[in-house]
């Protein structure tokens, strides 16, 4: 794989983090990619996946949080672009919390960056084994 292309840029206070993240990636056609991203933000909605349950247990945190590191990738999941993000935090006393990033985290300030990837796309499929959707390599 080739990285075709990088796009960075800033998310504006008040926007949802991950929801931002879906519409830049749709709106450049991204398939496939690599995001990275660090700032700060005013709440964090993320979720710890139950390996037995095989559900996520949803965790939020109401209060501001620096974002220290984001890690994601940009794979086709049904037919989509799908966005999958984790996300470590710190609060003012350096306090970490992280997890799988859920819809709802609200930006204070938000600088990433977007490698978009050349070549075979990337197919999220159903996996019986762990009820998640995984990369098919
Ligand atoms: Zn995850």
């Amino acid at each position: 794989m080739k990285i075709k292309n990088i796009i960075i840029g800033k998310i504006k206070k008040d926007s949802f983090l991950l929801e931002k993240l879906n519409e830049i990636v749709k709106e450049n056609k991204i398939n496939c990619g690599i995001i990275l991203g660090i700032g700060a933000i005013q709440n964090l909605n993320f979720g710890f996946y139950n390996q037995e349950k095989h559900e996520y247990k949803t965790i939020t945190i109401n209060k501001p949080l620096e974002v220290l590191n984001l890690t994601g990738n940009i794979s086709i999941k049904e037919n989509s672009p799908f966005v999958h993000c984790h996300i470590t935090c710190a609060d003012e006393d350096g306090k970490v919390y992280g997890g799988h990033l859920f819809e709802g985290t609200k930006v204070f300030a938000f600088e990433y960056k977007i490698f978009e990837v050349e070549g075979k796309f990337l197919i999220r499929n159903f996996d019986n084994l762990t009820g998640l959707f995984l990369w098919e390599r």
